[in-house]
């Protein structure tokens, strides 16, 4: 498996504490994912059979991609990106042999999450589908869902925008038989997902999260991420004019450098 259709980087690690405002959300994948892969006996022993695959929907930068990230990190489990429109575009003609390797590298290297994002554009409806291919790729990912051994230690998460677009029979028992849906954040979770993007930054007594919270009605958690890196970028335009490096940075200096609200 090649980076570009199933990365496989540990060094990308996220944690629970890096997820802001879904608590409730994050509390039922860890339900659904972590304790299957962990506690796999207690699921034999009880007879109950684990999820396979987990839907997650709701609108881009939510955090569905970060909250699958963090329970490979935390389960210790090997996490596996496959983006659906590279799968279909970029393998064009391959994609099922690719989507074969990707669960059986899975397999190999259990417990293993395969996170596939944008799913709609490999598993659309398929009377909407026009190309044969799209319906082999449909009918590989079905088969390969339905291998998947009941109480194994692959969980396949996927995210989409548009879950109506997805293929019901993904949705089916045995398949992506649980859904979540990840909603924009509300004002708690706005100062949440703000004060864990701003952990990190120098931030002087000026800034106050609540009131940018109560600003960006809207913002997804991605649109605050990057509020926050230009809110340090611009700390950083407006202070390098003020410090002269001829003798090196000075302390006085460094106790200057901080992110002020008007930086936001
Ligand atoms: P897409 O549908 O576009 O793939 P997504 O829902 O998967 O979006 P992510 O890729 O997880 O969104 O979010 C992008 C980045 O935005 C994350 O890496 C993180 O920095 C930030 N982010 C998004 N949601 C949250 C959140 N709930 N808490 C903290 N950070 C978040």
């Amino acid at each position: 498996v090649t980076k570009s259709d199933a990365s496989e980087d540990r060094s990308y690690r996220a944690s629970y504490e890096d997820v802001g405002g879904l608590d409730k959300e994050l509390q039922r994948v860890r339900e659904m994912v972590e304790l299957p892969l962990k506690y796999q006996e207690v699921f034999f022993q009880l007879g109950v059979d684990a999820p396979k695959g987990v839907l997650l929907y709701g609108p881009p930068g939510t955090g569905k991609t970060l909250m699958a990230r963090a329970v490979a990190s935390e389960t210790n489990a090997t996490f596996l990106h496959v983006n659906g429109p590279e799968i279909i575009n970029k393998f064009y003609g391959e994609s099922e042999a690719r989507l074969r390797e990707i669960f059986e590298t899975a397999q190999r290297r259990a417990p293993a999450i395969i996170f596939i994002d944008e799913i709609d554009a490999i598993a659309p409806k398929r009377t909407d589908v026009i190309g044969d291919v799209e319906k082999r790729v449909v009918a590989q990912l079905l088969a390969l869902m339905d291998g998947l051994k009941s109480r194994g230690q692959v969980i396949v998460i996927g995210a989409t925008n548009v879950p109506d677009m997805v293929d019901p029979a993904l949705r089916r028992p045995g398949r992506f038989d649980r859904e979540l849906s990840i909603n924009p954040p509300d004002m708690s979770g706005r100062l949440r997902i703000l004060k864990i993007h701003t952990r990190s930054m120098s931030i002087d007594q000026s800034v106050d999260l609540e009131k940018l919270a109560h600003m960006t009605h809207g913002f997804v958690g991605a649109d605050l991420a990057i509020l926050c890196k230009e809110a340090g970028m611009n700390a950083v335009r407006r202070l390098l004019p003020e410090i002269d490096f001829t003798a090196g940075i000075r302390d006085d200096d460094l106790a200057k450098l901080k992110v002020t609200m008007d930086d936001f």
